[in-house]
């Protein structure tokens, strides 16, 4: 069957949550998430506590038992997935979205990598977890340099560059310090961010107090060289020695991908997607957004906790239509 009530597009944690309120209102649908189950996750450090607690994470009261305070990211794989496999939530993993088409309020045709569906609602929650902001200077494409941080081991007894002052930038500078990385920071802004999870904050403030990390304020990465970085400081520029380059400057969401749908966003620079507050539904009839991709590039103001009630609030409103049109 190619045809459902619902086609939810992203397999996060924010889409299972869609799909298990589908479920109870007996709407037929699927998910169709373009990497493995909660990809963005998958994808998370290694070593990542979560800033909220396991209650917080719970997708529709089911339990999340973790024996940390803040569970890790091992324990929020561990718990996405039961929930997906004994929900038999109905979901096509590694098959990505291209493009939506909508052919009148009740239908949309979706067209992915490995074929064509029809649904008559769209809910898009896909996150922003897979465009990073990039900075645009020179030798950033360098295999030594990377957006996301996996692991601290890989950059032990290295000159690594951390470019970012916010939770990714701070946990990842601080892991690599510690398992023997040598590690400088540049930070745009005057401080560390003022974001950073409170118990941490103190930990990164004190290694740069220290001098364990090094740390340029008021500085601009201005160009990647094979084994040397060139950074804009206030005192001027500055060329460092360099092994590798970790630009943890935020990520974005597709913007594109929601334009070519028809999803207007604010031009205030903000990029907010036109949705109606009260039922989700965006400025064309049918097509639906839940999650983090609801803030623009304000990517900090949605997360799990404040997020995984939009998927009642769309069934709600899809189910009244479905029988409205009966
Ligand atoms: P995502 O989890 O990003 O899911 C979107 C999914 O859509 C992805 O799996 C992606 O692969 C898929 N996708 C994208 N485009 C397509 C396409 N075209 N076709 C098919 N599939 C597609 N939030 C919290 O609540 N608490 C925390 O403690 C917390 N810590 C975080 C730590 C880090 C390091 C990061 C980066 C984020 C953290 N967040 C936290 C935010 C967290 O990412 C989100 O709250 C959560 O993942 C949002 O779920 P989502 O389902 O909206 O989006």
């Amino acid at each position: 069957n190619k045809n459902f009530d619902v086609i939810i597009i992203g397999g996060g944690p924010i889409g299972i949550a869609c799909a298990l309120e589908a479920q109870k209102k007996n709407l037929t649908y699927l998910i169709i998430e373009k990497g493995c189950l909660v990809n963005s996750l998958y994808n998370y450090p290694t070593n990542m506590t979560f800033f909220s607690t396991s209650e917080k994470l719970e997708l529709d009261g089911i339990p999340f038992i973790s024996s940390n305070p803040k569970p890790g990211k091992r324990e929020a794989l561990e718990y996405y997935r039961r929930i997906a496999t004994s929900n038999d939530i109905n979901i096509h993993l590694f098959e990505k979205v291209n493009e939506v088409k909508t052919e009148n309020a009740n239908s949309h045709k979706v067209f992915t990598t490995k074929g064509e569906y029809t649904a008559a609602n769209i809910i898009v929650a896909t996150g922003f977890y897979d465009i990073p902001n990039y900075l645009g200077i020179s030798g950033e494409d360098l295999p030594k340099v990377s957006h996301y941080y996996n692991d601290p081991h890989y950059y032990a007894t290295q000159k690594t560059l951390v470019v970012g002052a916010s939770n990714s930038a701070v946990d990842a500078a601080l892991e690599i310090y510690r398992k023997g990385g040598d590690v400088t920071m540049i930070v745009r802004q005057a401080e560390i961010g003022q974001r950073v999870k409170y118990w941490v904050r103190p930990d990164i403030v004190n290694r740069i107090e220290e001098g364990s990390i090094k740390a340029y304020f008021h500085s601009n990465l201005k160009e990647i060289r094979e084994n040397q970085v060139v950074i804009d400081t206030p005192e001027g520029e500055d060329v460092l020695e360099n092994d590798f380059v970790l630009l943890l400057t935020g990520y974005r969401p597709n913007f594109g991908f929601l334009q070519n749908m028809g999803i207007s966003l604010s031009d205030d620079g903000k990029k907010i997607p036109s949705y109606n507050e009260d039922t989700m539904e965006t400025n064309v009839p049918g097509i639906y957004l839940a999650g983090v991709i609801c803030g623009g590039v304000e990517t900090h103001k949605w997360f799990i906790e404040n997020s995984r009630i939009h998927a009642k609030m769309i069934m709600e409103h899809i189910s009244k239509r479905e029988k409205a049109s009966a």
